[in-house]
This record gives structure tokens, C-alpha cells and sequence, in this order.
């Protein structure tokens, strides 16, 4: 983390919407004590139409846990339904290639590119699924009180790397977009250095707060789409530049409340190289909304939806919102764990009790958990109040293990399970 502006760093959207919008965190703290906003902007989201491939009738999913004739103690209980809504789901019935693998069924290792090569999905082990090493605001390469420092990126990453390999992590997956300043070969030097599998990322961040001129301006001269298609294409087969660095993953993001016809355009590139290379998309959704329109875009757009996971889902707690999301076949991730009332951001109390119902519901292989942690931000370093820095305390990569799993435990989910859901789930996501 970042050693000026408090030890941690805040989330790409998090610290100038908030000062922006000039509300101090005491207020978002004391709207979140009114029962009636625990999730600001919710909203009921009914189950959309049945998405390509699911109109044979066959649905996804939606038991309820039920314990009858249980006889299990309270901490055995979630397991106990989880299982049972298990036993009972229909995902096996699905076509194979619309994801939701079922359990048991034997799979097949299949290649993943890290920033030092190619490995097999088999040896991803314990992943986290979105974190940054370092990000920027565009526009941050034009501060020259704030001048990129190389060194402090990889320095920073290795301290990181340790912690999180001291859990046990074996690969992070970095989702920084390209023009968000994302080093290929930092991140290729911390890799080897630390011993640590990283996985980068190809893809534009969203309208709101990436760098839009440049393919705007292309798609206006009507260039654009085959041109971001063969950008990612490129990157996951060749590389990145020249560095011989190829991507793991394809990033794509949308706005609050709608996807622009920009993020579109991403979206129709990503899941078409997703067709040709098999690579996972991973996204970013807006204060926890478009979840089930992501969703059902890549999949209409023909992406195979067991290899997508759509990110920072724990923007909202509702539920119904991430039932209506998953009814597409698609992988949801926590993954904003630390990141506490900023931007609407929920507490973590109430993403671990949206997260056990979602475990007790039998959805164990379809989420995944991380931080969306900044290591080191890039431009001239942040200056928080203190309350925001105490907002953020525990917003680091350690977050999940130290202070996230116990309660999981306390919630009766076996640590089997917790170590699928960490291992198992990203190994799925790309194919494996
Ligand atoms: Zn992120």
C-alpha cells in the first residue's frame, strides 16, 4: 500500500467522486445506520428473459436451502443446505459450454498466459482475482510532480507479493486496464523476483474515468471496432508492445446505471477475442449496477459465460440482484473486500452476510473474492482525511484471510469450501 496518504490507497472510483461530490464520510456512515438505504441506489431487479442457450427450458439454479430431516448443528447448517442445493441443482443438465460445470465432473488442465509464460490452469493454486500492483488515473502521465517511479512499483509489489504468498497465494490476477498505467514489466520483474504468478490484463477502463479521446476519436473515423479487437487480440497472443508480455484476461467496464456505446464497443470486441483465445473477460460494474446486462451482453455477444466473471458485485447486497446476474450462468465476484462506504460501497458486514446467503444457497462455484487493492498509486501521492484512511483500514491483501475468512468459518462454511471458492473457481473461470 501506499506509505503517504495513509497506508492505504482508495478505489479508482472512490476518491474524487466522493470529494467531488463534497460529502464526508461521516454522512455516508450515517446513512448507511438507516435501515431503509443499507444499500444505497438498490433496486429490485426482476430475473431477466432466459439468455441465449438456456431456451430449452433448462434454468439456473434458484433452490432455496432447506434442511429437512437435518439433523446437523447450526455451524454444520449452511453446509448442509449448500449441499443439498447441490445435489438438486440442475447445472449439469446445462450444455457444457454454458459454463456451471457440475461437480465432480472431471476437467481438463488448459493453458493460462502469466506475465513470465504460459502454465497450466492446474498450477493457478490459491488466486486472487482483482487487485492492482499499481493504477492511475488517466491524465496522472501529465503531473510531473508525480513522475512514474518504476522502482517504487516493484518494490512496492514484492513487500505485497510476500503478504499475500504468506497466505498461501500463488497467483493474482491484475485487472489494470492498458491506459490506467499498467506495466507489463514491472510486473513481469516483481513476478520472478517474488516467485509470485501474475496475470495482466487487456481492456479499456470504463467511460466515466478512463481515457476515452483516443478510440473515441477512432470510432468516429470508424476504425474503432475491428481496431480494439485486434488490440486484444494481440495482446493475449503476442503480446503487449514488445515486450513478449502476453495478457490472461480481458478487462471490460461500464458506467453507473448504463452501458455507453463506447463501453459497448469494448464489450463486442472482448467477447468475440474471448471466442477466439478461451480467455477469461473480467469486469467492472459501476456501485453495483448493470450486473445482469453485462452479463447478458457477452453472452448474447456469443462469450462463453463459465468464463466470465463479472466484478465488484459487492457494490450491492441485494440479493435479488446478484440471483438475476448469476441467471445468466456467468461468475460473480466479491471483490472490493476492505473498500468500505465510499461511492455507496457497502460495509463489509453486510457483503459477508449477502456472500453466506449466497454460499448457503449453493452458488459456492460461481463467486470469487478479492480486494480490488492499490498497491502504489501512480502520479503524485494521495492525501485522505483520517476518517476516509479509518474507512479504509483494512483494505489491503491480507484483508480476506486475516479478517474475512474467520467469519465465513463462523458462518458453518468449511474451510474446504473457502479454499475452493479461492482455488477451484479461478481455475474453472479459465477453462480449467
Ligand atoms: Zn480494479
Amino acid at each position: 500500500m501506499t506509505e503517504r496518504g495513509g497506508a492505504v490507497g482508495l478505489a479508482p472510483e472512490a476518491l474524487d467522486e466522493l470529494l467531488v461530490a463534497g460529502v464526508a464520510p461521516a454522512q455516508h456512515l450515517e446513512r448507511h445506520a438507516a435501515a431503509q438505504d443499507l444499500v444505497p441506489g438498490q433496486k429490485y431487479f426482476p430475473l431477466p428473459p432466459a439468455p441465449q442457450g438456456f431456451e430449452d427450458g433448462v434454468t439456473v439454479v434458484h433452490h432455496p436451502p432447506h434442511t429437512r430431516g437435518s439433523t446437523t448443528t447450526p455451524r454444520g447448517a449452511a453446509d448442509a443446505a449448500a449441499r443439498e442445493a447441490r445435489n438438486s441443482h440442475n447445472c449439469d443438465a446445462r450444455p457444457r459450454e454454458q459454463g456451471c460445470r457440475g461437480k465432480g465432473e472431471a476437467t481438463v488442465a488448459t493453458t493460462v498466459n502469466t506475465v513470465t509464460g504460459a502454465v497450466s490452469s492446474d498450477d493457478l493454486g490459491k488466486t486472487l482475482v482483482h487487485e492492482h500492483f499499481a493504477f492511475g488515473y488517466p491524465g496522472f502521465q501529465g503531473d510531473s510532480l508525480g513522475p512514474y517511479d518504476r522502482e517504487a512499483v516493484v518494490k512496492t509489489g514484492l513487500e505485497v507479493a510476500e503478504k499475500v504468498k504468506a497466505h498461501g497465494v500463488k497467483t493474482v490476477i491484475d485487472a489494470t486496464p492498458n491506459e490506467c498505467g499498467r506495466d507489463v514489466e514491472a510486473l513481469k520483474e516483481i513476478s520472478e523476483r517474488a516467485e509470485l504468478q501474475i496475470v495482466c490484463s487487456t481492456g479499456y477502463y470504463y467511460e466515466g474515468e478512463g481515457a476515452t479521446a483516443y478510440f473515441k476519436f477512432r470510432k468516429a473515423l470508424g476504425s474503432a471496432p475491428p481496431e480494439v479487437e485486434e488490440l486484444m487480440m494481440t495482446e493475449l497472443t503476442q503480446g503487449v508492445g514488445k515486450t513478449g508480455v502476453k495478457a490472461g484476461v480481458i478487462k471490460l467496464a461500464t458506467s453507473k446505471d448504463e452501458i455507453t456505446p463506447y463501453e459497448e464497443m469494448f464489450f463486442k470486441a472482448g467477447a468475440k477475442a474471448q471466442r477466439e483465445t478461451g480467455a477469461p473477460i473480467i469486469t467492472h460494474t459501476q456501485e453495483g449496477t448493470m450486473g445482469p446486462e453485462q452479463a447478458k451482453l457477452l453472452v448474447g455477444e456469443g462469450a462463453d459465460p463459465g468464463r466470465v466473471m463479472v466484478g465488484h458485485m459487492d457494490g450491492n447486497t441485494d440479493v435479488s440482484y446478484h440471483m438475476a446476474t448469476l441467471a445468466h450462468g456467468v461468475n460473480i465476484a466479491f471483490d472490493r473486500f476492505g473498500i468500505q462506504v465510499l461511492v455507496g460501497a457497502p460495509m463489509d458486514r453486510e457483503r459477508e452476510a449477502c456472500l453466506i446467503g449466497l454460499l448457503g444457497m449453493g452458488y459456492e462455484d460461481r463467486i470469487m473474492l478479492s480486494h480490488d487493492t492499490v498497491n502504489l498509486w501512480l502520479g503524485r501521492p494521495l492525501v485522505m482525511p483520517d476518517e476516509v484512511v479509518k474507512l479504509l483500514e483494512n483494505w489491503h491483501p491480507s484483508h480476506l484471510f486475516e479478517n474475512v475468512v474467520p467469519v465465513l468459518q463462523n458462518a458453518g462454511i468449511s474451510n474446504e469450501r473457502i479454499d475452493a471458492i479461492f482455488t477451484e473457481n479461478p481455475k474453472r473461470l479459465f477453462g480449467g
